[in-house]
């Protein structure tokens, strides 16, 4: 038994994300976290909801409610549609939890004793009316490009063009709508990555085995232009996580905060210790600290590709920083983008299928399948309704599920509801068996390296194995002639919806369950060992239910419908 660290990318606070974001990072880190259990393996799995910087600020304000509540509420919302997905986090932190507030100041504090720190005097747009300074996206006026009169601080949405709040033709403050605005002097904290390149380099040079997407986009930020840059980890905010030198004040930094990029990976590790509070741990250091138990951890991330500079560079700068001995990433597994029927996925056109919706028209399995079969690895992938229903309709109704309902209904009526006995195994069914086993040594392997389409094809293949053998064995026909070749056939068939069940859970945890509970508590659950007894765990006599119908195809009609309901412009 191994020990393995999983985490997902954490979600931004701000509203319930699409389908493409959680095909990103939480489903498949989900699907690695259910395989290891399954292979018994000791597991513990972390995210959290992302909840500083001025996006949840203003989401909060537009909401009309303090940012505090804001996050609070919205956090419920996305931990309810987590759970509908069946997503199976130990725990769902959130980065504004006292832990994380404690941890980051104390980063940040020895990382400043370190001299990994510097401040820099930095001039900003300051608003006396509303006495705070302000944000790009908190700041609007005439675009000098183009003319547009309601362009941002960081850039026009008219015509493009990426702007600095000076080059604003008539700024004014979007929360007072004040004009009286001034640049005034601030100072802020860089962590000095750029100190750190030669050493981050050597850490990223020593993965071997990372993906060609996670290295490749870690060298482009280390080595392109003026290389690895310094990157500023203060804000003059309210909302976050007030600027600390561990538990001392920072002179000069009252009334800041760390900037969001800066905390929300530290939430990974206040993620553990919020598991413990909760009392559904009792020792996070065991996973942390390498100094205490977490030697042997093997630590995996998932994420987006827009999130590996921050994984590859900006975390490593903190933890290698440190000097401290805290667990480092072992993998990092990062996705390309899902794309949407023929163009983005849009959160603020509410263009595509978001997480919620996704759960009021079909259930979480249907998602899950077809989301992990298509997961955007090499490249980016798309979501087409067309493929998506041809995807639930061919491989989990006509294949699996016909599968299961096939061989219970008929044993059912031939045999009554238990195992049969008679006859044994006899070319074919070695056969199968043979085919089978290297199959699912293949799936393992896929699994291990965690590359999800090759391991949703494999399995695939193994449920169109059982259906092609149901098929040719005939059991329907033999049963005429030689019941006891029949009791055969269907015994072997009853043993494999068992083994699919367990094979299956990772992808499809819902029908799996289904699946299994077809079979009573007792049936044995493990992970097949790659013997012979994997395809005889039910022995005859042991009863059965038939379970109901597993999937549901889905008509043109519906398909139809929600092709128009999703084409944008979420109500
Ligand atoms: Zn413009």
């Amino acid at each position: 038994m191994a020990r393995h660290l999983i985490t997902s990318a954490i979600p931004y606070i701000n509203g319930i994300k699409h389908l493409g974001n959680l095909v990103g990072s939480q489903l498949p880190a989900d699907l690695y976290a259910r395989y290891l259990r399954g292979r018994g393996h000791e597991v513990l799995f972390l995210c959290a909801t992302d909840e500083h910087g001025t996006p949840a600020e203003l989401a909060a304000a537009k909401a009309g409610k303090p940012v505090a509540e804001y996050c609070e509420e919205m956090h419920g919302v996305q931990a309810k549609i987590a759970e509908g997905f069946r997503l199976s986090f130990d725990h769902f932190g959130r980065s504004s939890s006292p832990q994380n507030h404690r941890l980051t100041q104390h980063f940040a504090g020895v990382l400043a004793e370190k001299g990994l720190i510097r401040e820099v005097s930095e001039t900003q747009m300051y608003s006396p009316t509303d006495g705070r300074y302000l944000p790009d996206r908190y700041i609007e006026g005439t675009c000098p490009n183009c003319g547009f009169d309601s362009a941002r601080g960081d850039q026009c949405d008219n015509c493009t063009k990426q702007l600095d709040p000076v080059d604003l033709i008539n700024p004014h403050s979007t929360i007072s709508g004040a004009t009286d605005l001034e640049m005034r002097e601030t100072k802020h904290l860089y962590l000095r990555q750029s100190a750190m390149k030669d050493e981050l380099e050597a850490w990223i040079d020593g993965k071997t085995d990372w993906p060609v997407l996670t290295t490749s986009i870690a060298k482009k930020w280390l080595n392109d232009g003026d290389g690895l840059q310094d990157r500023g980890i203060t804000r003059d905010l309210d909302w976050g996580i007030p600027v600390r030198k561990g538990e001392e004040d920072w002179p000069g930094m009252e009334g800041k905060v760390f900037y969001v990029w800066f905390d929300a990976p530290i939430e990974y590790i206040a993620c553990a210790q919020e598991w413990v509070e909760a009392g559904k741990g009792d020792d996070w250091e065991r996973w942390w600290r390498t100094d205490k138990g977490a030697e042997d951890v093997t630590y995996t991330q998932f994420m987006g590709k827009d999130n590996v500079p921050f994984h590859t560079l900006g975390f490593p700068a903190t933890i290698l920083g440190s000097g401290e001995p805290w667990k480092l990433v072992d993998y990092i597994k990062s996705f390309n983008y899902l794309n949407y029927d023929g163009g983005q996925f849009s959160t603020s056109r509410g263009r595509g299928v978001f997480m919620d919706q996704a759960l009021e028209i079909l259930p979480a399995d249907y998602w899950r399948w077809w989301l992990l079969s298509h997961a955007p690895e090499s490249s980016d992938s798309e979501f087409t309704w067309e493929n998506f229903q041809q995807s639930v309709n061919k491989d989990l109704a006509d294949v699996l599920g016909n599968f299961v309902s096939r061989v219970t209904k008929f044993c059912r009526s031939k045999f009554g509801e238990e195992v049969p006995a008679g006859g044994s195994y006899g070319p074919q069914e070695e056969a199968l068996i043979a085919d089978l086993t290297a199959r699912i040594a293949a799936y393992q392997g896929h699994m291990d390296a965690i590359e999800v389409r090759k391991a949703a094809q494999e399995l695939r293949a193994i449920w169109v194995a059982g259906n092609e053998y149901l098929q040719s064995a005939a059991p329907w026909a033999a049963f005429k002639e030689d019941p006891e070749r029949a009791a055969t056939i269907v015994r072997l068939s009853l043993n494999l919806i068992r083994l699919y069940a367990v094979l299956s859970a990772p992808f499809i945890p819902d029908s799996a369950e289904t699946m299994m509970n077809a079979f009573g508590p007792d049936a044995v659950r493990d992970w097949p060992a790659g013997t012979a007894a994997d395809f005889e765990a039910l022995e005859p006599g042991a009863a059965f239910t038939v379970p109901e119908n597993l999937f549901a195809k889905i008509a043109d009609e519906s398909r139809e419908d929600w092709q128009t309901r999703f084409a944008g412009t979420r109500s």
